[in-house]
């Protein structure tokens, strides 16, 4: 399917992609696929504006009403699901099955808000005084501004959408300006379940198109009280200040540099197929892509060559082709990120196995590489930093202890697992003293999480948590009701005031 025909299935016209001044590239070959017009913050004001109104309707609607209009758009979903996906693949780089994958995801988080809507629960409480009832009830917040990173241009946000939908809140998406036609494409499906729909406000969810300039004019405004932003450890640093500063909510989803420790027990034939999907999928480019493997020295020199050997199979190139498991790195400036680290973990002792650039003849203008290992003596400055390109730095440990320790010893704290079949190690990984990240998994790899948990990590991660579980709390505002149907005024802790 040529470029243009993938836009064009997506209800992309010539006229929405043309004409501006946004280039968008596919990392495929490199080419221009689209020039869009973008917003300015004087525009991003109005849609806030535009959002708030929508808010003082919205929150009125009863959740499974507004749970209505997530199902209808899982519906379109499901109809678009190839268009999207392919789109998501042209965008971005992501195999298709990934790309897929990723549609798969927002229709998932769209059945889980559709039955969280009837489920937006409060605790009853005991009140300490006679005739006394004490609940808590769950309001809606307000526009939620959704920021997204390049590598998951539709998931991530489909999980904080489906959420502040059901729970009341209307959206505005800035997607990262490498993938502005998946958003743009996502509204289009969107305002299909809402003609459905019928009496929606105008306003629920609006795209804002730009850089960096128009995410801040988001983030700063005090009309918008939750900022969920996805992206590099460097954003959320200056937007977490940001929206701090004036005492709004901002759930962070930021990097993660994640590890696998490889026990004696593990099943060894299971580990290494985890191994590869994690540390290559996406072509390293998940936040939850494996980077450290952690091996025990026993297994070592016995799982590595194996790993190398099935390293050699890879096939690489074009990722709307058949039978391609990696596809390109997003652009230039992430291949000079992988050559730099290569570079720093040579000098700083590691051993490299893979790398450089591929298919350079075919595709002049796009940067496809060969996913590296680089078995490192120890951990050191490069390993403790994500670079988001397909390298995977390979340590020895002796006991579980030192293990978890090099574990932790990261600024970042998003995904980890163990393979073991020793329930003594995996449940110590597990417990309090085991692995410091949002999310630690036993006997399957770090990335590919399922949307029913919830979805996030610590440190250098931002804390911020969306998607399964209890994340729809982020959404909402806590109230704490206390109703009186006595006839007499107690005051609490046994005070006395008579007047
Ligand atoms: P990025 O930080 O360059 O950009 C992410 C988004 O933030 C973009 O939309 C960008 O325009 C916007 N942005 C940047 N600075 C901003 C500012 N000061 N104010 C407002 N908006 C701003 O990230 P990227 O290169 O697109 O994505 C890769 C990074 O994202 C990796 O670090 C990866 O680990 C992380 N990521 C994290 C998760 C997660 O859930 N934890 C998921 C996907 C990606």
């Amino acid at each position: 399917m040529a470029h243009a025909d993938i836009l064009a299935a997506n209800g992309l016209t010539e006229a929405q992609v043309t004409g501006g001044t946004l280039a968008v590239h596919t990392p495929i070959d490199g080419a221009e696929i689209a020039r869009l017009k973008t917003h300015t913050a004087e525009d991003v004001r109005a849609m806030i504006a535009k959002g708030v109104q929508a808010f003082a309707a919205w929150r009125t609607v009863p959740a499974p009403r507004r749970g209505e209009l997530v199902r209808l758009f899982g519906d379109e979903l499901r109809a678009e699901k190839e268009n999207l996906g392919r789109l998501v693949t042209l965008e971005c780089g992501k195999i298709l099955q990934e790309g897929l994958g990723e549609v798969q995801e927002m229709i998932d988080i769209c059945d889980f808000a559709v039955g969280l809507s009837r489920q937006l629960y409060g605790l009853t409480l005991a009140s300490e005084r006679p005739g006394h009832a004490m609940r808590e009830s769950w309001h809606p917040m307000g526009v939620c501004g959704v920021i997204t990173a390049f590598n998951f241009p539709v998931a991530p946000w489909a999980w904080n959408a489906a959420l502040a939908l059901i729970c009341g809140d209307p959206v505005i998406w800035k997607p990262s300006e490498k993938t502005p036609l998946c958003a743009l494409a996502t509204q289009k499906i969107f305002e299909k379940a809402l003609a459905k729909f019928g009496d929606a406000p105008d306003g629920l969810l609006q795209v804002v198109v730009g850089e960096r300039d128009v995410g801040e004019a988001l983030v700063e405004s005090h009309d918008v009280p939750i900022i969920s932003a996805t992206g590099s450890t460097r954003m959320g640093r200056a937007v977490g200040p940001k929206v701090a500063e004036r005492f709004g909510r901002a759930i962070l989803e930021l990097g993660g540099n994640n590890a696998m420790i490889v026990a004696p027990s593990a099943d060894m034939e299971m580990a290494l197929r985890a191994i590869v999907f994690s540390a290559v999928g996406t072509t390293g480019q998940r936040c939850t892509s494996l980077r450290r493997l952690i091996v025990h020295e026993e297994i070592y020199d016995h799982l590595m060559p194996r790993l190398k050997a099935a390293y050699e199979t890879l096939p690489i190139g074009d990722p709307l082709a058949d039978g391609i498991l990696v596809g390109p790195l997003i652009d230039g400036l992430a291949f000079d990120g992988m050559e730099r680290a290569l570079e720093q973990a040579q000098a700083e002792g590691g051993a490299i196995d893979g790398g450089g650039r591929v298919l350079a003849n075919q595709f002049p203008d796009a940067h496809y590489v060969r996913p590296a290992i680089v078995e490192m003596p120890s951990q050191t400055d490069i390993v403790r930093q994500e670079t988001f390109a397909p390298i995977l730095y390979g340590m020895k440990y002796r006991e579980l202890s030192d293990a978890i320790a090099i574990h932790n010893d990261v600024p970042q704290g998003l995904s980890s697992c163990i393979f073991s079949t020793d329930v003594r190690e995996s449940e110590t990984f597990l417990s309090a003293v085991g692995s410091d990240c949002g999310i630690a998994n036993v006997n399957i790899g770090p990335s590919g999480a399922e949307i029913g948990g919830a979805f996030g990590g610590e440190k250098e991660t931002g804390g911020g948590r969306e998607s399964g579980s209890d994340a729809w709390k982020g959404y909402m505002r806590r109230q704490t009701n206390t109703v009186n149907y006595s006839r007499d005024l107690p005051l609490a802790q046994g005070i006395k005031f008579e007047i």
